[in-house]
């Protein structure tokens, strides 16, 4: 077993760390407060080529492995999760599926332009009704000549907005319940009757807009479907694993920037005459965030490694990378706060946005709670 990074890896992480520390830390407190989307980071990110480092030079990207995406998406995260979570839906959601599943035209209108930082992809799954039963999602689009008219609306939308176009869950077969009768359509911004929302106020994430999508008579021209009709679960399988494992890297890379931070703080605070880092109780409490992030550190990079080389066990592992590095940026960030005493509660110290920003992690790409019943049923053999 290899635990070792390859150079290429290793090469990478250097760069985005240190890009990460020059350009996306200043500015993570600065779009917290001001609730404001990173225009210059994704710029910059379009500049030097990690708008589409996953995909083939054909198309503008790299060729990179579901590795790099980890360490794109851990080394992002540990500075700002705002910045990592719009990469994360553009990188994966929204722009694998058009890799995968689209035709060489879409690739060439779509794929193209957001490998080369000109659009920013966004994925419309989730309904009011339909969140983690998405199966059972109402949205309808309904073919009339050359066009789908799409009615229906989607919420909690990530880069909504911003995005140039949305992969979007719609039920093509009223007749058919479930996945069956669901297809997958790339909404440009543009389209006629598409209604983008104000954005939704949150706990966190405060850089990352989330919106409802309102579909009023949308227009979509049939040659943007992905896949045949009542090929949905197809389209959504394909970029699930990489999905939860890349979460899985956010939750890590949350934790990782948060205890880094503490551990600077437990050392220069004095309480009884002493720092506060010379207590054992803090000092266990400190080996205690370490083995919870290496824990969930190695369950992320094994996910990713599943993924590239196609594993058998992929579904459980990114499942449990999802799950277990949610968690484990929920748990340090809170003992964060904690070791900071009153002023971990304040704004004036980043760790409070740490732990806004983790919750979240737990609840989207599939809840905690669902990656247990992913991993029991593939355990148990259940369908
Ligand atoms: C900031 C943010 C960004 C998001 N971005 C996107 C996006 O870009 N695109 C998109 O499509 N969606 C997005 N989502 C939606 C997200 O994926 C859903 O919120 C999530 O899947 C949960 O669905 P729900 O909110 O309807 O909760 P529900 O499904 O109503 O769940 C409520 C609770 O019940 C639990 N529960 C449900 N079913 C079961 C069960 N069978 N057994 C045990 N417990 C269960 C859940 O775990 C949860 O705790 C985003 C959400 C947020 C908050």
């Amino acid at each position: 077993m290899n635990y070792e990074f390859t150079d290429q890896q290793y090469v990478f992480q250097e760069n985005i760390r240190k890009f990460t520390r020059n350009e996306i830390a200043p500015l993570a407190p600065v779009i917290d407060r001001e609730h404001r989307f990173p225009i210059e980071t994704l710029q910059k990110f379009g500049e030097l080529g990690y708008m589409g480092f996953p995909f083939p030079e054909q198309y503008g990207g790299s060729g990179l492995d579901t590795i790099c995406k980890a360490i794109f998406i851990e080394e992002v995260a540990k500075a700002c999760a705002s910045t990592a979570v719009i990469m994360l839906v553009h990188l994966g959601a929204g722009c694998m599926p058009v890799y995968l599943y689209g035709t060489e035209e879409l690739k060439q209108k779509y794929l193209l332009p957001s490998c080369d930082g000109r659009y920013l992809a966004g994925f419309a799954l989730t309904e009011p009704n339909a969140g983690s039963d998405n199966s059972n999602l109402r949205c309808s689009a309904v073919q009339k000549g050359d066009k789908y008219i799409i009615n229906g609306e989607k919420i909690f939308i990530t880069n909504g907005g911003y995005a140039s176009y949305y992969i979007t869950m719609v039920r093509t077969n009223p007749n058919i319940k479930g996945y069956k009768g669901i297809s997958t359509l790339i909404v440009g911004k543009d389209a006629p009757g598409l209604v983008v929302g104000k954005p939704i106020e949150k706990m966190g994430l405060n850089g990352s807009p989330t919106v409802n999508l309102t579909f009023e008579d949308c227009e979509v021209p049939v040659e943007n479907r992905l896949l045949e009709e009542g090929k949905g679960l197809n389209v959504a399988l394909g970029v699930l694993n990489g999905g939860r494992t890349v979460v899985g890297a956010q939750g890590v890379g949350i934790a990782e920037g948060c205890l880094e931070h503490t551990i600077a703080y437990v050392k220069q605070r004095e309480q009884f005459g002493r720092p506060i880092a010379s207590n054992q109780g803090i000092q266990w409490r400190i080996s205690e965030m370490v083995a919870q992030i290496e824990a969930a550190r190695l369950l992320v990079y094994r996910a990713a490694w599943y993924e590239d080389v196609k594993h058998p066990d992929a579904m459980v592992a990114a499942s449990l990378a999802k799950w277990y590095g949610t968690d484990a940026a929920m748990k340090v960030t809170t003992d964060c706060v904690q070791l900071f005493g009153g002023y971990g509660y304040c704004k004036e110290y980043p760790v409070e946005r740490y732990m806004r920003d983790a919750k979240v992690t737990q609840i989207y790409e599939g809840t905690n709670e669902i990656q247990r019943i992913v991993i029991s049923r593939q355990v148990l053999g259940l369908r």
